[in-house]
């Protein structure tokens, strides 16, 4: 007969708590259905040259449309994906489909414009943990398609990279070595030690929107801006400036030599064929 304990049993019913956790277990049991469902899309934002004006990559980025959820926005739904573990398939899909549109638009325009596909930590330590390694998923990737290995890139945010082990870092290198770029994403928000930038095995750096924003008229915030944008130069990575959204931004970013810019400004992450026709 179990032992029967005097403690009083407290139960606390939180409405507004227990609908959140509800809502969290509905959100992830649709979410594993999604790709099944064919409810997933990439949309592809343009990566605009400040000198040219013209498009030189895009950065894909993940729509999730559910039938009666409605749009789930990827801040939502991908803590969701990495918790679950379903970030592991979520992620292979992403770069699989951003190739495939990179090939249709090749087909389409002539043009092999590179695409940026974006990388959570989590889905390298899960293929560690099967075994498996992105490089020699990506690498059979572009064989298929015969591309060279220039036109993709993956970004992971600072915070994500700098936490890296050494383990995964040695794959991000493997991943260099086959010639991908790799980016660092939301630059200027986490706690990055410059001496540890050096070290790693990036390509380009994007700088962060907050960054960009509010620098109009504000002379502390052009400096920290321009030196950011040197500092990226200096180590001779591309560097990208992320989140434009005025003529005004746009202007001082090309005074203050950086390259390449991407933002609503410009342009909206698009479906494929909006993009393909931009080409
Ligand atoms: P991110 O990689 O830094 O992507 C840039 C985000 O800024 C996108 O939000 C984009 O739509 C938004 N954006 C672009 N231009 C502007 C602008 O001018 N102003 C403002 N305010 N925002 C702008 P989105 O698509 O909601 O994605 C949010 C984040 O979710 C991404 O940030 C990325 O970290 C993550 N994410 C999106 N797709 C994927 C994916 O396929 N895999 C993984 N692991 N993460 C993804
Ligand atoms: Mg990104
Ligand atoms: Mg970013
Ligand atoms: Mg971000």
């Amino acid at each position: 007969m179990a032992p029967s304990l005097d403690v009083p049993h407290l139960t606390v019913f939180d409405p507004v708590i227990e609908q959140a956790l509800q809502e969290r277990e509905r959100l992830i049991a649709a979410l594993r259905e999604a790709s099944h469902a064919r409810q997933l899309r990439l949309v592809y934002q343009p990566k605009v040259s400040l000198t040219t004006g013209k498009i030189v990559g895009a950065e894909a980025l993940m729509r999730w449309h559910h039938p009666t959820l409605g749009t789930v926005p990827p801040l939502r739904f991908i803590p969701l994906a990495e918790e679950t573990g379903l970030i592991a398939d979520l992620g292979h899909w992403a770069i699989e489909e951003a190739l495939a549109a990179l090939v249709r638009w090749h087909r389409r325009c002539g043009r092999l414009v590179p695409v940026a596909v974006n990388l959570s930590p989590r889905q390298l330590e899960l293929l560690r943990l099967r075994g498996e390694s992105l490089d020699d998923h990506v690498h059979s990737l572009l064989a298929r398609h015969g591309l060279p290995p220039h036109c993709l890139e993956l970004e992971l945010t600072e915070s994500s990279l700098m936490q890296q082990e050494e383990t995964a870092l040695a794959e991000l290198q493997r991943l260099r070595d086959l010639g991908i770029s790799l980016a660092l994403d939301d630059f200027g928000t986490g706690h990055s030690s410059l001496a540890r930038l050096q070290q790693l095995p990036v390509t380009t750096l994007k700088i962060d929107r907050s960054l960009v924003k509010g620098v109009t008229g504000n002379a502390r915030h052009h400096a920290l801006l321009g030196s950011v944008i040197n500092l990226g130069w200096a180590l001779s990575l591309n560097v990208v400036a992320e989140g434009i959204e005025t003529v005004e931004e746009a202007e001082i970013l090309r005074q203050l030599h950086c390259p390449i810019a991407q933002g609503y400004y410009f342009h909206r992450p698009l479906p494929e064929a909006e993009f393909a026709a931009l080409l």
